[in-house]
């Protein structure tokens, strides 16, 4: 997989026909992380980058690169999480590597440029046509040395731009491990707060919150142990994943609570929450010797919309009102707010 250049190829080759100059100029090293870095320069991708490249350039004359290397992690492979250290080696070693190359090309082009004003001084000095044979042929060897780097040099970005997809795919599922609950493999606890934040930016997005909370949860882990409290939090976190509908987010909210962040208005937030506290009833715990059906899970909800004006924390608080009322009115039940 190439970096993700989502571009047609005529406005892709127009990028790379602006970058390639700039980066001349500014004597960027032509590795691919720099290549990356000034296509999604040119293409305007990110207002960051471009004001963070353009103060670089003004102060320093070029991008050194400890800079172009934190810039590419910031803007290009769109870090959120801290790179694991293992991935950050493999790609600082990606791009050493091809830094090393970078000055290996440039000392074959040097050694030509070289051989190229010898042998114009030759010819000038010595214009005698067994010389000039013997010049032509030593040019024609430098031609190929440096055609040869040139070869090996292109090989190795590809190779390089092969190891930085692949470290960006993992980078990837990295990121969204870290918004997955361990135990439960539903969102967890940042997941929820990122999406909320998300929800709360536009005043015209219908939002709405369902706080799930188990019943009893407490006595349960009492009678039957931890392990199966463990193993009770897995299955609803299943039920809870095969109700939510794509636009969604389920989530383990902490401990024995759960929350669904809904896309959508009161009533189907609250279509929700039924549907998962009629599934969750029939969540049945099992004696292990007999299969013999000894207890079941219950929960209780509290189901808020977000009303214009309101602080993510007063929609929390009103979902929260609304399930301790489900609470007091017996549990089991899926409780509307004010
Ligand atoms: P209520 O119906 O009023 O909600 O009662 P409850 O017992 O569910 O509520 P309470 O808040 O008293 O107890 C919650 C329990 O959830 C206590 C805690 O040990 C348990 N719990 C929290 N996190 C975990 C977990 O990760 N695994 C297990 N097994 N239990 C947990
Ligand atoms: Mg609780
Ligand atoms: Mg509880």
């Amino acid at each position: 997989m190439a970096l993700e250049f989502p571009e047609n190829t005529v406005l892709a080759s127009r990028y790379v026909k602006q970058a390639l100059p700039m980066m001349i100029k500014n004597n960027i090293p032509p590795n691919p992380c720099n290549f990356a870095l000034w296509y999604a320069y040119v293409a305007n991708r990110d207002a960051g980058l471009k004001t963070s490249l353009d103060n670089t350039i003004e102060k320093e004359g070029t991008c050194p690169d400890s800079v172009s290397r934190e810039l590419f992690k910031k803007h290009v492979i769109k870090e959120e999480i801290e790179l694991q250290k293992n991935l950050q080696d493999s790609l600082s070693n990606v791009i050493q590597e091809l830094t090393g190359n970078v000055s290996s090309t440039k000392t074959g082009a040097d050694d030509f440029t070289r051989s190229l004003e010898e042998s114009l001084e030759t010819m000038i000095s010595d214009p005698d046509p067994v010389h000039i044979q013997d010049t032509v042929k030593n040019l024609i060897e430098s031609t190929k040395a440096a055609s040869h780097l040139a070869d090996g040099f292109q090989s190795q970005l590809q190779a390089a731009e092969e190891e930085i997809s692949a470290l960006k795919v993992q980078l990837e599922q990295n990121e969204q491990e870290v918004y997955l609950d361990a135990l439960t493999k539903v969102g967890n606890r940042r997941a929820f707060d990122k999406r909320l934040i998300e929800l709360f930016q536009d005043e015209q997005v219908e939002a709405t919150l369902v706080l799930v909370d188990l019943d009893h949860f407490k006595a349960l882990n009492d009678t039957y142990g931890h392990l199966m409290g463990d193993k009770v939090l897995q299955g609803v976190a299943e039920v809870m994943r095969k109700v939510c509908p794509d636009n969604a987010l389920a989530a383990r909210y902490g401990g024995e609570e759960f929350a669904f962040l809904v896309e959508g208005p009161a009533d189907v937030g609250a279509a929700i929450a039924e549907s998962t506290r009629q599934l969750l009833t029939k969540l049945l715990l099992r004696k292990k010797s007999s299969d013999q059906v000894i207890d079941n899970v219950t929960a209780s909800f509290g189901v808020a919309q977000r009303t214009s004006g309101e602080f993510p924390e007063q929609l929390i608080e009103r979902a929260d009102k609304a399930l301790y009322e489900a609470k007091e009115s017996g549990r089991n039940r899926v409780e509307l707010a004010a």
